[in-house]
């Protein structure tokens, strides 16, 4: 029998996280954690406010969707962290071993905007490199297919096709803003660890369980930035380049020297 203990333990630690951090109302959001030998992750059960969560809710689940482990549902939002550890986790240099949804107020506010977040400022330029991209709209037969399957796999589409790729889908014409995307290329999940969903919101993810939640939290914090640079100027400039590869290069390059190394 696996003992999944200690994969749940991490699950668990996460999720206490989204309320502490004033990521989510009520039960709202949800993290994974991802064990890549075993091929499973632990998940958030459905509908259990956060303060009653005991390690031992937490739902472990297979790439196929099968129930391993655990007595409760899991999140609903279960097939679309399956259908992003399928692809993203696939490879043995992938860094996707903890996924976060939630609906974090000003993520949240940029996803119903349907508008990637612009690069403004060095905040952002010290965890990604482009635009936080949005997606499309789902379409309607995926919605009423397979919601939130869809969802990863939309996800999964955008990140493989990069997002002028995705300029072919009506609703992405009409609402995005993807003059403030330079790229074109796909984007790496180990590189591009945040995207929003258009009209619903963030997702983020991250070597662990716990580097996840941090990612949704400066996804969070760099969408208010964004959204306050807006309002005190509507024509603000995105970040030069030259400064976005330096803070990004000095935290994550191979000579990076933030931090105390290691
Ligand atoms: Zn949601």
């Amino acid at each position: 029998m696996s003992d999944y203990s200690s994969l749940k333990e991490e699950a668990w630690a996460a999720n206490s996280e989204i309320p502490a951090l004033g990521l989510a109302l009520y039960t709202w959001g949800n993290v994974s954690a991802f064990d890549a030998a075993e091929g499973v992750f632990a998940i958030k059960p459905s509908g259990v406010p956060y303060p009653d969560l005991k390690p031992d809710d937490m739902v472990v689940v297979d790439l196929e969707g099968k129930i391993v482990d655990g007595k409760l549902n899991p999140s609903s939002d279960t097939p679309t962290h399956r259908v992003l550890y399928r692809k993203f986790a696939a490879d043995d240099k992938a860094q996707v071993h903890g996924i976060i949804h939630t609906h974090s107020t000003y993520s949240v506010a940029w996803a119903q905007a349907c508008r990637s977040i612009p690069l403004f400022g060095t905040t952002h330029a010290d965890h990604i490199q482009t635009a936080v991209p949005c997606t499309p709209y789902l379409s309607r037969e995926a919605v009423e297919q397979d919601y939130e399957l869809e969802t990863g796999k939309l996800i999964v589409e955008m990140f493989r096709r990069g997002v002028s790729g995705m300029a072919d889908s009506e609703a992405f014409r009409k609402y995005s803003h993807i003059s403030d995307i330079a790229a074109a290329a796909p984007f790496n999940p180990n590189e591009v660890t945040m995207v929003l969903v258009g009209g619903h919101g963030p997702f983020a993810w991250g070597a662990s369980a716990a580097k996840a939640v941090y990612n949704g939290a400066v996804l969070e914090e760099v969408a208010r930035m964004a959204a306050l640079t807006l309002q005190i100027n509507p024509s603000a400039e995105l970040l030069p380049e030259y400064i976005v590869n330096k803070h990004y290069q000095r935290k994550h390059g191979p000579e990076a020297y933030y931090g105390q190394g290691g």
